[in-house]
């Protein structure tokens, strides 16, 4: 049997060597703490489960769902950007229900790439970019994301003969890995640059309510023009612990929009409407809820940063997403420093370059692990010896 060449140029997916490296230490019998994989370890709130246990319940709720989704669900996500972002929406056109933004992510190649077509990506960023153009036949130019400049692209670093073949261009922030936010005036930037080109600008939201220190994140669908030529996808994953549910959202641009929705009634047949009951219920929360939950992530990020900062590693507290990431001292790869964290203390961390050359030089810590792990995680991290 022969494979198809989009699966055997498939990478290693970075957490499987990640959870060997864990395996194999649990063998020994030594029990790691892993700051790897970014998955909330905190609940799914009451009222969302409730919202399941009763749509599970309904008869209509038992077929297919409607292919363009519950038009409640798109008239709540439609109320969510009006009253977040100040973003009007038309929920029948600018709206649909994603099985989580990565599925919509990944299909979202399909509705601008062709093969031998160029898509732009920053470097370090989120795989599923790159992945799901390669799986269209198209190919990633990267642009690096450089701590000096805030981890913002900088548009001159993209050549023109680059630009002007692209057709999608990706960003994400806040962002994963690097912790980034981007102020409303570098979307304008992108949607601006974007225009010029008549490149599809695809921004990943889904860390936008996941902030610290009153910081609050713009959508991309706020920048001038935005609505011409952008699509922003959206998740509850990590906003309301809702990762096994899989309730995400795609919006903007009509036809851009229109284009996921044709990509995909063609292969899924959209998010179980139970499951867009639960993203209802989840969009319904208070806004203490929320405030709460990154509350426990704000005290998680500030001990670790700390501790960091103790033993010589020079972390910075971001102001969004749930990741540290930090450049790692002198005399160390990625993988050779987070393999000296497993072989001496039994801490797992991910390594930058995980997420493409640009994260070379870097770890990446994510902040979901109870808080008790996180303590011993961090008192194990303080006898570290970086020199030896
Ligand atoms: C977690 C994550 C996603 C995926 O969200 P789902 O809705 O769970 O598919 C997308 N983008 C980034 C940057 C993420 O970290």
């Amino acid at each position: 049997m022969k494979f198809a060449e989009r699966v055997e140029n498939l990478p290693p997916y970075l957490f499987v060597g990640i959870s060997r490296a864990i395996a194999a230490k649990k063998a020994q019998g030594i029990d790691v703490i892993s700051f790897g994989i970014g998955d909330p370890d905190m609940q799914t709130p009451a009222p969302v489960l409730d919202a399941l246990v009763e749509g599970s319940k309904k008869v209509v709720n038992h077929k297919y769902p409607e292919s363009e989704g519950l038009p409640e669900f798109r008239a709540r996500v439609a109320k969510f950007y009006n009253d977040r972002f100040g973003v009007k929406l038309d929920p029948a056109t600018e709206i649909i229900n994603l099985i989580g933004a990565k599925e919509g992510i990944a299909h979202a190649a399909l509705c601008f790439i062709d093969p031998g077509d160029v898509s732009i990506s920053p470097d370090p960023a989120y795989p599923v970019y790159e992945i799901g153009t390669m799986f269209a036949g198209g190919t990633t130019h990267f642009v690096r994301l450089k701590e000096d400049n805030g981890y913002l692209i900088d548009f001159a670093d993209i050549p023109t003969d680059v630009a002007k073949k692209a057709k999608t261009l990706w960003i994400n922030y806040p962002n994963n890995p690097t912790g980034a936010v981007a102020p409303l005036s570098f979307f304008d930037e992108a949607v601006a640059y974007c225009k010029e080109f008549d490149i599809a600008l695809l921004h990943d939201a889904a860390y936008t309510e996941v902030t610290y220190d009153g910081y609050v994140a713009p959508s991309v669908l706020q920048a001038k023009g935005a609505m011409d030529i952008a699509m922003e996808f959206h998740s509850l994953s990590k906003t309301a612990n809702m990762t096994g549910w899989r309730v995400g959202f795609a919006s903007g641009n009509p036809e851009m929009v229109n284009a996921l929705m044709r990509v995909k009634s063609n292969i899924d047949s959209g998010l179980s409407q139970a499951n867009q009951e639960m993203g209802i219920a989840a969009l319904d929360l208070p806004s203490e809820w929320l405030d709460n939950n990154n509350e426990v992530y704000r005290k998680r990020r500030d001990k670790v940063v700390s501790v960091l900062n103790e033993i010589g590693v020079p972390a910075v507290a971001p102001k969004g997403a749930l990741y540290i990431w930090t450049p790692i001292p002198e005399g160390y790869t990625s993988a050779e420093f987070a393999q000296k964290l497993l072989d001496d203390v039994d801490v797992v961390v991910t390594p930058g370059n995980g997420y493409g050359p640009g994260g070379e030089g870097y770890i990446r810590l994510s902040l979901t692990i109870p808080d008790d792990q996180i303590d011993e995680g961090l008192r194990r991290l303080a006898q570290l010896r970086i020199n030896a």
